[in-house]
């Protein structure tokens, strides 16, 4: 007898996922306590005690709801354990000790539902301007260009969204790609992965097993120092018995059709042909907005100016948090280390006495 499936029930109210825009709620909020620009880890840890201290905020970002994570590789895991993970005081209740991609993503979007944080997705600040009473902020999403004004506005633009490039040609080629998602799809391809730490490791580690035959280009002599302590002897080894194959002291000079790759190392020039190429070489901090709008910014390491205590920069009532802070050296400041900052930035804003009244 066959048996049957029912599919899953339609009526089961998990409610709406996040909060409305306190402005479209509330005609009388003509300006908000915080606007803050990003709803990563870093924007959902701000928005949620903002909604517990009762004051009125909006996350706004140009992709959705943790965009960043979101595109991370599909099947990664975090380093991080769940515990240090946790923002709001939300527990993150699975069985494993370190979340996967998918595991986190679950986990964050039921922060933002628990707490009902105003978020308003696909819509990208362009710009932040000081005025008498706060900031402008404009921005530009599904209807168009909007203008928003706040008292305090949080930065929390992370990095994703600006990885490295080498500045070769053939950078542009559609086989050529700074984002790597998954190995499906390079079976008995000749893939290159261009850099040295741990994403680039990873990549090649799961593309290899995935049947691909993989050559990792890095400029240094070995992995980066920094790489996870099981990462590294995995990959030496794969390197040693020739399962991978490693061109160290090695850069790429251009990327050439049908499927070439042309470097230059120790050993002279070399060309190699290729069916896909991932350059994972790191990224650089989002800070345009923050350079616009007056934040000193470390002409070398692009760390911005603000107070560890409170996350607010040098321009008063704008706050730079998450990441954002550890400027180029993106791997200091993670989320494990910084998902505090949303205690820090509310803190401060209702000590500064600038708080309305609270928003019910
Ligand atoms: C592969 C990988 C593995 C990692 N593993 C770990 C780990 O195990 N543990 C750990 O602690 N950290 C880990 N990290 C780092 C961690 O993911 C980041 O530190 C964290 O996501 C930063 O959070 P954030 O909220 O500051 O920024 P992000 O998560 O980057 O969020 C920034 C948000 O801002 C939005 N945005 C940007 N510009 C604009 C704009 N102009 N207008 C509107 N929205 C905008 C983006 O769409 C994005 O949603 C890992 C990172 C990578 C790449």
């Amino acid at each position: 007898m066959s048996k049957s499936f029912s599919s899953e029930s339609g009526s089961a109210d998990l409610g709406p996922a996040v909060g409305r825009d306190p402005a479209d709620r509330d005609s009388s909020v003509r300006i908000l306590d915080l606007l803050v620009i990003g709803a990563g880890p870093t924007g959902l840890a701000v928005g949620a005690d903002a909604q517990r201290a009762g004051l009125s905020v909006l996350l706004l970002d140009r992709g959705t709801l943790c965009d960043a994570i979101r595109q991370y590789p599909t099947g990664m895991q975090f380093f991080t354990t769940r515990d240090l993970l946790e923002i709001a005081g939300v527990p993150l209740a699975i069985p494993e000790a370190k979340p996967t991609r998918a595991q986190a993503l679950a986990y964050y979007r039921e922060v933002a539902r628990q707490y009902r944080i105003p978020i308003a997705t696909r819509e990208e600040v362009s710009s932040v301007e000081a005025i008498d009473d706060g900031f402008l902020v404009r921005s530009f999403g599904r209807s168009g260009e909007r203008e928003r004004r706040a008292r305090a506005v949080v930065l929390a633009t992370g990095y994703f969204g600006r990885p490295h490039h080498l500045g070769v040609p053939g950078e542009d080629l559609p086989w050529v790609s700074a984002r790597y998602h998954e190995a499906y799809g390079h079976f008995d391809d000749e893939v290159v992965v261009v850099g040295g730490g741990n994403s680039a490791l990873e990549a090649a580690l799961e593309l290899y097993r995935w049947g691909a035959k993989v050559t990792l280009v890095h400029r240094g002599d070995k992995a980066k120092p920094s790489i996870k302590y099981w990462l590294g002897p995995d990959f030496v080894n794969r390197v040693e018995e020739g399962a991978i194959k490693a061109r160290y002291q090695s850069t790429v000079e251009a990327f050439e059709e049908p499927g070439w790759v042309r470097g230059s190392g120790v050993g002279g020039p070399w060309r190699q042909r290729c069916d896909a190429v991932y350059i994972l070489i790191g990224y650089r901090p989002e800070l345009e907005l923050a350079a616009a709008l007056g934040v000193t910014i470390d002409p070398h390491t692009s760390v911005p100016a603000v107070d560890p205590e409170t996350c607010e920069s040098n321009i008063p009532g704008f706050y730079v948090a998450g990441t954002l802070q550890a400027g180029n050296d993106t791997g200091r400041i993670f989320i494990e280390n910084s998902r505090d900052h949303g205690a820090r930035i509310v803190q401060h804003y209702l000590a500064s006495g600038d708080a309305s009244e609270a928003v019910p």
